[in-house]
């Protein structure tokens, strides 16, 4: 990394300090996560602003801020298991994983999802299961093993009304989720902490835009030559 990017990524660890980021894990995750490798070569320069990045197939890498606020407010430990939907370019899978112990993550768009898996493992992240997947159905059951629950779930795309109810069915008591819920142009980050099997505790955490969550897989042909 040349000396402007290595100035640009310390100012942008000094800017989410600012912001309230105070949490030193996720500071430190943001800082080692070479953010410049997840977006497309044409924008490496913009890699460590604090700006959500178009990343192929209409999807996109979100901003630092919000990839910062969303994981500190999973209070992650190195002994989480972690349950990510929308793995887009990968980004945020493997800042998860710098904290965690295992983040089993869930992609919709087959093309992004295999090359977010190759970049990870370049990159040398090792605690991760990929699987392309309709996210708000919950980790399935693979091979006759069932990894629910999760103590964290994350998800990366926005919910029209509430959680997916098979995605709170895979938190246990204690367990914290975090979505973007509402309609396109007005959703709200929330964090939502299960107290009982019964009751939950709601708090929103700020207004952001993210792309909707949608069913089904998919595998355009022409998905590669889209995402470049
Ligand atoms: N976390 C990503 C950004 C994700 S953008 C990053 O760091 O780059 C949102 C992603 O959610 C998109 O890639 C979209 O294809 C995916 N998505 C939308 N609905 C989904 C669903 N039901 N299951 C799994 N992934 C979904």
């Amino acid at each position: 990394m040349n000396t402007q990017a290595t100035n640009k990524k310390i100012r942008l660890i000094m800017h989410l300090r600012q912001l309230g980021i105070t949490d030193t894990g996720v500071l430190s995750a943001m800082e080692r996560v070479p953010r410049d490798e997840f977006v497309p070569d044409h924008l490496n320069d913009q890699a460590w602003e604090d700006m959500a990045l178009p990343i192929g197939l209409g999807q996109t890498i979100s901003q630092p801020f919000v990839v910062a606020t969303m994981t500190q407010a999973l209070e992650i430990s190195d002994r989480d298991k972690v349950l990510e939907i929308g793995t887009g370019c990968g980004y945020q899978t493997a800042i998860l994983a710098y904290l965690c112990r295992r983040v089993y993550t869930i992609e919709r768009h087959k093309a992004l999802l295999v090359e977010a898996e190759a970049r990870l493992n370049r990159l040398k992240t090792r605690n991760f299961t990929a699987i392309a997947a309709d996210g708000m159905k919950g980790w399935p059951v693979i091979n006759g093993i069932q990894q629910a629950p999760f103590d964290k779930i994350i998800v990366t795309a926005a919910a029209r009304e509430k959680p997916p109810a098979a995605l709170m069915a895979q938190l246990p008591v204690g367990g914290i989720m975090v979505i973007p819920i509402g309609e396109p142009g007005g959703q709200m980050l929330k964090r939502y902490k299960k107290e009982t099997e019964e009751s939950m505790v709601v708090r929103d955490l700020m207004p952001v835009r993210f792309v909707p969550l949608l069913p089904e897989v998919t595998k355009e042909p022409n998905d590669m030559v889209a995402a470049g």
